[in-house]
């Protein structure tokens, strides 16, 4: 009988153990993506984003005799359509950890199985599962350097190799046209602002991969904080869609530090640092949507989106350079240097005291890498409502980090074109990208601060002190 893979965050073919027992089972394999309530809710550009990975991984099935089929609906009944339509006994998928996502694949295992459909969960997109690495006392990891001790040199399994044939069923069940969901609807930069900058697919992550472990890895630990630089593996975009795997990165770079390249270690614990967030995620599920920290509750940050000095920071228009040239990188690029997230994330809650629900909000409309539980932990983190968080009174000044981190001004010329005779490429596609509503022009003068840096501080920094936590 057939088997059907289901698949979500996991669109590659390699080391992933969920198509492997599709295909070890023997007959027929049904590879389907569902366009369910986790896509509709998803922002404008992760959505794209993902559109261009489905297509990417059919392609990729059609190479090899395969197909990818397309349905859209909820799972659970698109799922027993296909099973019915298939004669299929069994479905396998790679588990995910976020709530929605968790609480969907419990009821449809549950209510496949009541079918006699055999459903099978597998482990591909974490390293470490979140009950798989306990504290001494038996809990899970709210600090992220004793998890890094415990699992640093655990064994983790060798990636598995890609499938070299997927059998196909005699006759393929009907499949949507990828098209006809537009994805890229709400993303209207997409195609023709935002194209250039992604990596999509399987191949190509591989290939950055190879590249970034046999090259730049070695002077990671210290061009990682420099934004102007191709420093950083630029994986994360491959990573949230499962383009690649966390043990496929894993092995590359280990391999990488038995060759001695210096960098190797911190990328890996970069690598851990995303495990971390799942394990936050799959056990404290609040993280998504409230402080952390339940003492955070009540203090004086503002949710109000519409202040004009939030709309400049999402507009790349505060008048603080390295704040607005990341802002544009984001909007342009659907990425945005780790460095500048925090600088970026600091100026929002601290220095124009906005709730870091605003910029989470902002950031999973934008970035082509969102990720729930990265983008949640990383907000809270900067915040100081989050585990393990910088200390509230640990401000970054942006203007401190231009100086250190992007002295030449390499970066903010990049991305800002005011006041430049001319401004290059990048900083041009940002007024190409940006609705007209925005009204802006790389003629204008360059905006005036929306807040005066040292204000801004002192001003979040008496609302930390009256606080009295
Ligand atoms: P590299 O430096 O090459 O690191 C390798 C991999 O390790 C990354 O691809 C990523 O998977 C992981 N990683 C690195 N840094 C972190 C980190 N701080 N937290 C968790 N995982 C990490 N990352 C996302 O993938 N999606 C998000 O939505 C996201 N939102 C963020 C929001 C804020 C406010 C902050 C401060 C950070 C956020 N990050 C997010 C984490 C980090 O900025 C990105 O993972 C990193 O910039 C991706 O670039 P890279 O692939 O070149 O990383």
């Amino acid at each position: 009988r057939p088997s059907i893979v289901w698949l979500r965050r996991d669109l590659r073919l390699a080391d992933h153990p969920a198509l492997d027992a599709a295909v070890a089972a023997g007959g027929p394999v049904i590879p389907v993506f569902i366009h369910d309530e986790s896509v509709a809710t998803l922002g404008a550009a992760p959505e794209w984003r993902l559109g261009l990975s489905i297509d990417a991984l059919g392609h990729a099935l059609e190479e090899i005799g395969s197909r990818l089929i397309l349905r859209r609906g909820a799972a659970l009944e698109v799922l027993r359509a296909l099973v019915a339509e298939t004669g299929a006994g069994a479905v396998h998928w790679s588990r995910l950890y976020d709530p929605a996502a968790i609480a969907r694949d419990k009821a449809v295992k549950s209510a496949l199985r009541k079918d006699g459909i055999a459903a099978h969960s597998h482990a591909g997109h974490v390293m470490f599962e979140p009950w798989a690495v306990e504290t001494g006392t038996g809990g899970f990891y709210r600090v992220y350097s004793p998890m890094w001790r415990a699992v640093k040199d655990r064994e983790v399994p060798t990636p598995l190799g890609a499938p070299a044939r997927i059998p196909a069923p005699e006759t393929w069940p009907a499949s949507d046209v990828l098209d006809d969901w537009r994805m890229g609807i709400a993303m209207r930069r997409g195609a023709n602002v935002c194209l250039p900058h992604q990596r999509v697919g399987e191949a190509a992550a591989m290939e950055r991969l190879h590249t970034f472990t046999t090259g730049a890895i070695a002077d990671y630990r210290e061009a990682r904080n420099f934004p102007a630089l191709d420093a950083t593996s630029t994986l994360s975009e491959n990573l949230t869609y499962g383009e690649i795997s966390p043990r496929q990165c894993w092995q590359a770079g280990q391999r990488a530090l038995l060759e001695g390249a210096r960098g190797a270690e911190h990328w890996l614990k970069e690598l851990v640092w995303r495990e971390f967030a799942y394990h936050l995620m799959y056990h404290t599920p609040e993280i998504l949507t409230r402080n952390w920290r339940r003492d955070w509750d009540g203090f004086g940050w503002s949710g109000d989106a519409t202040r004009p000095e939030v709309i400049a920071w999402k507009q790349g228009c505060t008048g603080v350079r390295l704040v607005d040239a990341a802002m544009r990188e984001m909007y342009v690029t659907g990425k945005m240097h780790n460095r500048a997230r925090m600088i970026v994330a600091s100026y929002l809650t601290k220095h124009l005291m906005t709730d870091w629900r605003v910029g989470l909000d902002w950031f999973a409309d934008c970035l082509t890498d969102w990720d729930p539980a990265s983008n949640a932990m990383g907000w809270q983190w900067v915040a100081g409502c989050g585990p393990d968080a910088a200390p509230y009174f640990r401000i970054f000044n942006p203007e401190t980090q231009l100086e250190k981190f992007d002295p030449e001004g390499v970066y903010a010329n990049r991305w800002i074109a005011e006041g430049q005779a001319r401004p290059g490429p990048l900083a041009l596609a940002y007024f190409d990208a940006v609705p007209h509503s925005w009204a802006l022009d790389p003629k204008s003068p360059y905006p005036a601060p929306v807040v005066d840096l040292a204000e801004g501080r002192q001003a979040a920094l008496a609302a930390y002190e009256a606080r009295n936590f």
